[in-house]
């Protein structure tokens, strides 16, 4: 039976509006749901009531076993390439559109179940999720919010109570996601595909109005143009800040790149430990395509993708002139991304604002770094500490090697040539931005190991406190800080089953 709960008066504006971009699909019953995070914060911002969402109902609710009042679940068509290749019908195989919610300031933020069974787009899958995945989609979505990078993010995880078999029986959980919108460059690809003009231009328009509402003023293909230069520029910041903190999303498919600009579909995501461009960690990516320096330029590979897209609601009768206008356009990302990239990696060197006569010192510290492959976390904390003239080994962080000698002397005498840039102000500045905790591999694999095979999530809730509390210095935080100890062997991620 579906009992209506008040809490959640939700909207569907995109069911409503995009009817042929999604298909109406129920959430399948699970036999004994348990809710076991629930995000108060999170839910508080949203304009939720915690305490309404704990316990029995909370579990029913975010089971799917007890929707919410009005809820018009359906599943999300979307295209994709994949690794390169094109597939023209993907969609939500293992998610559910609840509805949207509007917060309080009256944003609208879409509800979803991920793991909630088979949708119409499920092809040979179950449409189920597997705890350890759904927990560390969680933990990563929420230290990534800590870190202030767009990113979705989950409302509640409840374990189902049953068993999903993947190479192994494994425990079955729904992650309750909230994103800005679910909308993907894919979700583009596959109007294009359906080879109809009026849905491809109610999508942009749908996503304008959400995303980019400014644009709305625009008329004809103007809209249209800077719609693809307002989402590339959202995704050269949004790239520019995963670099900054070495984080590896592994999957950059066309169907994995939000139209909103957050970070989207924790699957093989890590973070780097060592600085090294090639970095990959996803066990399925063996030529690197995703591999951590290639992320701006997968970005704008998918970018180009999007820009085909919209080539109908451009210029339908000349798609050879559409192309070559939208062209102009991606080819300003190339300078959006570095110009962002630059004010990234200035920040955290203690450069800000940085401009492009620091170019070369900028340049060089990515050398040195990669040459001597440095924790890409601590060596900035590092930096700093040098910079305040401490010992850093009385820190316990290893001092920087005779390597970095001559590019310190130059760093500090720039960082410092302003009247008020005294060494204790800059390291400052550097230690509230840089962060001491990111979610490092081997501990997330000892945080899940014994929530998903002892039951015992103490391990993983104090993990989620020290990556949500990135700058906060704790002597018994200390090993958070270090990287994967040898004997952890190297580290191979998995796709989201
Ligand atoms: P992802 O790797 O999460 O980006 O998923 C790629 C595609 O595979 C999407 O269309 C998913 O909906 C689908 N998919 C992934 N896992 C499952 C599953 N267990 N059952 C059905 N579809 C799935
Ligand atoms: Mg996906």
């Amino acid at each position: 039976m579906i009992r209506s709960l008040p809490e959640f008066p939700l909207e569907h504006t995109f069911a409503q509006q995009l009817e042929g971009l999604c298909i109406p699909c129920s959430p399948a019953r699970v036999p004994e749901p348990r809710l076991v995070l629930l995000n108060s914060e999170l839910a508080r911002n949203l304009g939720m009531d915690p305490e309404a969402l704990g316990g029995e109902p909370g579990a029913g609710l975010f089971s799917g076993n007890a929707l919410p009042m009005g809820a018009k679940p359906v599943a999300q068509a979307y295209a994709g390439h994949q690794f390169g290749h094109f597939s023209p019908r993907l969609g939500d195989g293992r998610a559910i559109l609840v509805g949207e919610h509007r917060d309080p300031a009256g944003h609208l933020w879409d509800i979803q179940f991920k793991g909630s069974g088979r949708t119409p787009f499920s092809r040979g899958g179950d449409g189920k999720a597997a705890l350890g995945p759904m927990l560390r989609e969680y933990l990563m979505g929420e230290a990534m919010t800590a870190l202030g990078i767009a990113s979705t993010r989950g409302l509640a995880v409840v374990v189902t109570g049953e068993q999903v078999m993947r190479e192994e029986p494994l425990p079955g959980a729904i992650l309750t996601r909230i994103a800005a919108s679910h909308i993907r460059v894919g979700t583009f690809q596959y109007a294009l595909g359906r080879n109809d003009g009026e849905l491809l231009r109610k999508l942009a328009d749908y996503s304008i109005t959400r995303h980019y509402p400014e644009l709305l003023s625009l008329q004809g293909r103007a809209r249209y143009l800077s719609f693809l230069q307002a989402v590339a520029e959202r995704q050269a910041g949004l790239i520019a800040r995963w670099m900054g903190v070495g984080f590896i999303h592994g999957v950059m498919n066309t169907d994995n790149m939000s139209i909103s600009g957050e970070t989207i579909d924790y699957g093989p995501c890590a973070f780097m430990d060592a600085y090294d461009e090639r970095t990959v960690f996803s066990s399925i990516d063996q030529l690197g395509r995703y591999a951590y320096g290639e992320q701006p330029g997968i970005g704008q590979w998918n970018l180009v993708r999007l820009a085909e897209s919209l080539i109908p609601l451009v210029d339908p009768v000349h798609p050879d002139r559409a192309a070559e206008l939208l062209a102009g356009y991606l080819n300003a990302f190339p300078g959006h991304y570095l110009g962002a990239w630059r004010q990234v990696l200035g920040r955290k060197i203690g450069l800000a604002p940085s401009g492009p006569q620091d170019e070369g010192l900028l340049a060089e510290f990515q050398q040195i770094l990669a040459g001597s492959r440095e924790d890409f976390t601590m060596v900035f904390r590092r930096l700093s500490s040098w910079l305040r003239g401490m010992d850093p080994v009385s820190q316990r962080l290893p001092p920087l090697g005779m390597h970095w000698q001559s590019w310190l002397e130059r760093w500090r005498s720039r960082v410092t040539a302003g009247e008020e840039d005294t060494p204790d102000r800059v390291s400052a500045a550097m230690d509230a931005i840089n962060p001491l905790y990111v979610p490092r591999n081997h501990q997330m694999e000892i945080a899940l190991a014994a929530a998903t095979r002892a039951g015992d999530f103490q391990p993983f809730l104090r993990f989620l406190e020290v990556v949500t509390h990135p700058y906060l210095p704790r002597p018994e935080w200390e090993p958070y800080t270090e990287p994967m100890p040898a004997h952890f062997g190297p580290y191979r991620t998995f796709c989201g089953t």
